[in-house]
């Protein structure tokens, strides 16, 4: 998706902090971090929004959270506490139209989200 910021910085055509990359997955700095650890784990495949999923994508939506699993365990984070969270929808808060799950933490977090 040429388009796309994510599948940009997935093909090393826009910069970003690369924090962890398999074969089906990427992990990167949020650019505008809402707590003291804010990753965004991104799968490779151009998938929309957690909408357009498919059983076709099960295995990776599985390794994609057990991705960020480890990578909450490497920062930290596990013990305090941390959100994993997809926004579906620009009326979510969805800006960028490529899946991707958030993982926050380092502070504490309140519920209900905003
Ligand atoms: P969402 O609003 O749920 O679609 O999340 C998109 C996230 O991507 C936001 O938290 C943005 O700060 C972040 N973002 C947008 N552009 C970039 C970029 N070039 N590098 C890293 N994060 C980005
Ligand atoms: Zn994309």
């Amino acid at each position: 998706m040429p388009d796309c910021i994510f599948c940009q910085i997935i093909e090393r055509k826009t910069p970003s902090k690369i924090v962890f990359e398999d074969e089906q997955v990427m992990a990167i700095e949020d650019i505008n971090p809402q707590a003291p650890v804010h990753l965004l784990i991104v799968p490779k495949k151009h998938i929309a929004s957690l909408d357009d999923a498919t059983p076709q994508e099960q295995t990776l939506l599985g390794h994609l959270l057990l991705v960020s699993k480890n990578i909450a365990r490497e920062r930290k984070i596990h013990t305090s506490g941390y959100r994993l969270l997809t926004n579906h929808g620009r009326g979510a808060g969805q800006s960028v139209f490529h899946i991707h799950f958030h993982l926050l933490g380092g502070r504490p977090m309140h519920w209900p989200p905003g």
